[in-house]
Parts: C-alpha cells; structure tokens; sequence
C-alpha cells in the first residue's frame, strides 16, 4: 500500500512551552501507527529542535520544517538552509503552501529549485498545490492544479519522484471550514494521479502519496482519507490540539 500520511502545519502558532506539550500529548497518546502508515510534524524553525528531540527514535513520526532556502549557505539574512535542516535531523519540508506562493511570492521556478535541492540533499519535500476559488468557479482547476506540477515537477525523473509526496490544498478549503466534498477531493487526487500517470507511468503514480488539506477536522477525516485517491492529509487548524489531531492520525486508511 502507498503512505498513508497525517501532516501537521503548525504554520506560525504556538509558544515553545506550547510546542513541547503539544508534542508530549502527541506521544503520550497511545498512537498505534500500521506499517504504512506516518505521521509528519511541520513545525516552525525555531522549534525544530525540540520536537525531534521528543520525537526521539519513534518509528514513522517524522518533522518537517515549513520552508527552506534555494541556496546551501551565504549571506542571505534570515533565512534557513537544508543544510542547517538536516543538521537538526529533520526529515522533510513543506513546499510550495498557497500562503508562502501568495505571501511570499514564491514562483514556480523558485519551487522546483527548492524542491531540487532538498531532494538532492535527502530531505522529503510535501509539495503544495490548490487552486483559489475563481478557478474552481471557472471549472478550470484540473488544468490549474495540472500546471502547478508541470512547472515545479515534470524536470525531475521517475527515481527522484518515486515514493514523493504532494499534498493538494484547494485555497478556498483552508482556514475556512469549508472542506472539499469527499467527491472533490477524490476527482482532483485521482487527476493528479493521471497527471503523473501519463508523465511517468503506473509505477510511479501508485508510489506517490496524495494528502488531501482544506478544513480537515477529527469529525471528516476518516471519510475523506477513505476516498481511494486520498493518501492521508496535511492538516492546519485541527493539528494544533492534540485530542483532534489523534483523531485524524486514527482515520487514516489501515
Ligand atoms: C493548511 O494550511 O495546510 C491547512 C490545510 O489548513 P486548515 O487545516 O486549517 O484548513
């Protein structure tokens, strides 16, 4: 079976003394994680530390960091390197978020060479794609999302693909409480899935985990993760109180 992946996006919440109890409850929960299944916390920068120090040795709980630098090192004031990432033992780095791509101007062009060079550092990227809700208004986003992919995606090959991970995050779904209907998000995970299909072959599109992300709560988790397409989530909100986020890690697909 591909992944089955539950993915926090602390975003910028949370004191450290929050961040730690957070954590604590996370592992003091009794999870009970099936062989295929993970859990990734995307933490902020300055926490990173802590909770994989929590994290310990836990099989299948993985950290991510929210963002990284195109570049290994230099005088760029600020900013964080992957480098510095694997240094504090993380494993992954959420990419390409519709916050950083509007907030932060982050291009396409931009997101391929941060995903190049985490991939050629052997950290994991979640890759971000959505689209806002215009386009779904204009029935466009299958073309949209399909795009969002060709420009950050189609230069890698079938090795550095296999086993990637995308999470598709409908812009009007997040931080609204208005969730994609279990038939929306399965139409458009099983359009990626033929996007990658027909780029790079059924292998490949069968490896890659596809996490859903939009208004996922303890209460629809389990039935969106059940659509066959939907590889888990990348959840916001819910994923900073433990008792919900436990709930979602518990509706992924076993
Ligand atoms: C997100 O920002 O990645 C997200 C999915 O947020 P929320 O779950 O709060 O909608």
């Amino acid at each position: 079976m591909r992944k089955q992946i539950a993915a926090a996006n602390w975003k910028m919440n949370l004191t450290v003394q929050q961040a730690g109890a957070l954590t604590d409850e996370l592992m003091n929960a009794g999870l009970q994680l099936g062989t295929d299944q993970e859990v990734i916390l995307g933490v902020p920068f300055p926490y990173l530390s802590l909770v994989r120090g929590k994290l310990g040795d836990t099989p299948q709980f993985y950290v991510a960091a929210q963002n990284c630098h195109t570049q290994k090192s230099g005088a760029y004031t600020g900013e964080v390197s992957v480098d510095m990432l694997q240094s504090l033992e993380v494993s992954h780095v959420i990419l390409g978020h519709s916050e950083r791509r509007e907030y932060f101007n982050e291009s396409p062009k931009m997101l391929a060479d941060k995903v190049d060079i985490c991939l050629a550092s052997g950290l994991k990227p979640v890759f971000c794609c959505g689209e806002p809700l215009a386009i779904r208004e204009s029935g466009t986003e299958n073309a949209y999302v399909e795009a969002q992919l060709r420009e950050s995606l189609f230069h890698l090959g079938v090795e550095q693909l296999t086993g990637f991970i995308i999470a598709y995050e409908p812009i009007w779904a997040i931080g609204t409480g208005k969730t994609a209907t279990n038939e929306q998000a399965q139409q458009m995970h099983a359009h990626i899935r033929q996007v990658m299909r027909n780029q790079y072959g059924e292998a490949l599109a069968n490896s890659i985990s596809i996490l859903y992300g939009g208004s996922v709560k303890a209460g629809n988790a389990a039935e969106i993760f059940a659509q066959p397409d939907v590889d888990g989530g990348l959840v916001g909100g819910a994923s900073l109180v433990a008792v919900d986020f436990t709930a979602i890690i518990r509706g992924l697909k076993k």
